[in-house]
């Protein structure tokens, strides 16, 4: 069997998929109906023996898949935070797909090691790190969490004598973990993944914004790794980073940031003073695709501490041509995506203006929102200090209904959580799209339920 070759007519249909897919973004629902849920059964056959025409097997992705997509890069998706997708960042993203660059050594992909290098400078330049930090380009923050804490790790067993890559974990000395109870799921899972477990983590308590409670801090020595959040999944809410260093630094403790959405936040004048004191942490884990607005997958791992980051992460291999700045030595990834390309199109479109704006404008959003849904009656349970907004109403049966409602009407999307045990409503914005009619229309909706549940 002959592979058909690449024909640019196959490209040409892509392209004229892509921009139909555009043009309706705004008219389609934002959650796909049951229709087009049904319709993916289109997908359940076995791998047949034969080549298939290449124009059907788009042709299956325009007709069943298109239809099942979320309206992620629309402005009424408030779910997750997960955020849009600048044009200029799609469409390098789009370009460089053609170029199919591996990035993880420089050699075999010169533009790609370039692009993180000058993105690593701008990161610093933006959220306001000391010089000496590096940056790993991954796929999200889980994994930028990961890394992170795989530095940590290295860099406080060798402080204590004690080498990890040599003598791994059996019989080190113990590293205590301090954590509150509301940092992210995805760092729980990192906790795990590196062989510390839930029951050895010292668990301290988190106010009703879901910041830990400062008092709680117990003395800290050199062995001590504390993790921290710029941005709430559920409020939006930042720790105290600027207190917290201060005592860590002075026991030699080691501070990590998660800040997939929230770091951004240091990036805008009005907002920076959530996140003062973030130069004195040691690793900051962020995403692009959250509030930057680029693509998926676009996570970022910054670590003031090179060595200990690319000494943890390291790869040897006698096969491999190693250059000044290799991108897979700042990660767990050795070939990867050259993520770096579109990550530098938004920043380099946006500029530090453009970026303080886009930023600001989210929060404004937010705050528009909360004081409207507040005099619609619903109760505001979070400090709207950056994105998210939290809301419940005044009984749980209803606080669900009301998600449901939102949910079934396709006009916007969102989720529900639990907040201190309770039914909640969870909005993001972070969405480049999302305009003032985009949130009267969520204010609308929220109207509705109000007049169909009396
Ligand atoms: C989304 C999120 C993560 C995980 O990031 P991914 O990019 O989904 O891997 C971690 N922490 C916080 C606070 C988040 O909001």
């Amino acid at each position: 069997m002959k592979l058909q070759l690449q024909s640019k007519e196959l490209f040409e249909r892509a392209r004229i998929n892509a921009f139909k897919y555009m043009d309706n973004i705004e008219d389609m629902r934002v959650f796909p109906d049951q229709k087009s849920l049904d319709k993916l059964e289109h997908f359940d056959e076995p791998l047949q023996a034969k080549s298939a025409d290449p124009f059907k097997v788009l042709q299956s992705l325009q007709h069943f898949g298109s239809p099942a997509t979320t309206a992620q890069t629309g402005g009424r998706y408030f779910g997750f935070v997960d955020g849009g997708a600048v044009p200029v960042s799609l469409a390098a993203k789009w370009m460089s797909d053609v170029w199919d660059q591996c990035g993880g050594l420089y050699v075999i992909s010169p533009i790609n090691g370039k692009l993180e290098m000058v993105c690593e400078a701008w990161l610093k330049q933006v959220l306001g790190l000391p010089d000496s930090t590096v940056a790993g380009f991954v796929s999200g923050t889980s994994m930028a969490n990961l890394s992170a804490l795989c530095a940590a790790r290295y860099h406080l067993l060798k402080k204590l004598d004690w080498d990890l890559n040599a003598n791994g974990m059996y019989g080190a000395p113990p590293i205590r973990i301090l954590a509150h109870e509301q940092v992210h799921a995805s760092v729980k899972k990192t906790l795990a993944i590196l062989g510390f477990g839930s029951q050895n983590i010292e668990w301290l308590p988190s106010d009703d914004q879901g910041r830990l409670e400062l008092d709680s801090l117990p003395k800290m020595d050199n062995s001590c790794l504390v993790l921290l959040q710029a941005g709430n999944a559920n409020t939006g809410a930042f720790d105290n980073i600027d207190w917290v260093c201060d005592q860590a630094n002075a026991a030699g403790a080691w501070v990590h940031v998660d800040g997939a959405f929230g770091l951004w936040a240091a990036a805008c004048k009005e907002l920076r003073h959530l996140t003062k004191g973030l130069d004195k942490a040691d690793s900051w884990a962020v995403d692009g695709h959250k509030t930057l607005n680029t693509p998926y997958d676009s996570g970022i791992v910054l670590c003031k501490h090179p060595d200990s980051l690319i000494t943890a992460l390291q790869a040897n291999g006698e096969y491999i041509i190693y250059s000044d700045r290799d991108p897979m030595l700042y990660g767990p990834e050795m070939s990867k995506r050259s993520r770096a390309i579109e990550l530098w199109a938004t920043m380099k479109y946006l500029g530090t203006q453009g970026i303080d704006d886009m930023v600001m404008g989210f929060h404004k959003h937010a705050l528009r929102l909360a004081s409207n849904l507040e005099q619609l009656g619903y109760r505001v349970l979070n400090d709207v200090v950056f994105n998210q907004v939290l809301i419940d109403c005044d009984d749980p049966d209803k606080t669900e209904a009301a998600v449901a409602y939102i949910q079934a009407s396709g006009k916007a999307w969102l989720g529900g959580t639990t907040w201190k045990g309770y039914p909640a409503i969870r909005i993001s914005i972070c969405s480049w799209m999302t305009t003032d009619e985009d949130i009267d229309i969520l204010i609308d909706l929220f109207a509705d339920f109000k007049k169909v549940e009396t």
